[in-house]
């Protein structure tokens, strides 16, 4: 794993120490290992792991700054993507990882642990459920969890305003911008805009909606769960 991270991020132009790189495809193997007993990723091929795991998420730093002790969160994250590969990439981050799945959440915080990323913070709970987060992040990620008219409203209340709100996405997913898109303004954001990006090695190109946070949240979202499902925001 160590020499397709090292090589891939070369290729994305993202600085990483040698330390950096060992950090990245030991949080790896512990997932791989991890996957055998519990199940954490569909991913079990190590290359493809670096590839699609870490590679994918360390391409975030060539869409947004995440320098300069940025607050944040990474919504859905599963076993810890896009989030710790960014947290390894940018130590000053403070970074929360959020699921609502708490075994994948022992597991992030374990390996953090293990690894010396010790200020990870993981909460086991859904997004949509976290008032004391509310506007409290510069940047928040996600990757896989839902399309971007639901996501919207798990995401954009707790970005500040002036943060970021980064989606990523498939490369074809002009139409679920559009479809998101009243979402986004009825939560306060704004889509910047679709990059575009290769992930090196895996012949897939990956897409990131950009969206600015550009006035608060109205206070009566986010919605429980099933209200989001019954009564999307779509315009
Ligand atoms: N982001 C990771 C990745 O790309 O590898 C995991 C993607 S996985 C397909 C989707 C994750 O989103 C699951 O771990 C699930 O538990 C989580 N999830 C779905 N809805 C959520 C919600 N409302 N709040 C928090 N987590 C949620």
């Amino acid at each position: 794993m160590d020499e397709i991270i090292r090589d891939g991020l070369a290729a994305l132009g993202v600085a990483a120490s040698e330390e950096q790189v060992r950090t990245m495809a030991g949080y790896g193997q512990m997932l791989l290992r991890a996957n055998e007993t519990t199940n954490l990723t569909a991913i079990r091929d190590p290359a493809a792991a670096a590839r699609l795991h870490f590679l994918d998420s360390a391409a975030l730093l060539t869409v947004a700054d995440f320098s300069g002790n940025r607050a944040v969160a990474d919504v859905g994250s599963g076993a810890g993507f896009p989030g710790v590969p960014l947290r390894i990439l940018c130590p000053d981050i403070k970074l929360t990882c959020l699921d609502s799945v708490g075994k994948k959440m022992d597991f992030v915080r374990e390996s953090c642990a293990a690894l010396g990323l010790e200020d990870v913070q993981c909460i086991w709970g859904r997004a949509e459920e976290q008032p004391q987060l509310r506007e409290r992040f510069n940047i928040v990620t996600s990757r896989a969890v839902a399309e971007l008219h639901l996501l919207a409203e798990l995401c954009l209340p707790l970005v500040k305003v002036g943060g970021l709100f980064l989606a990523m996405k498939n490369p074809d997913c002009g139409e679920e911008a559009a479809r998101g898109d009243f979402a986004v303004r009825t939560l306060g954001g704004r889509i910047r805009e679709i990059r575009r990006y290769e992930v090196p090695g895996a012949d897939v190109t990956h897409a990131v909606v950009v969206v600015e946070k550009i006035k608060p949240t109205p206070e009566q979202y986010p919605r429980r769960w099933a209200q989001i499902k019954k009564k999307p925001l779509v315009g």
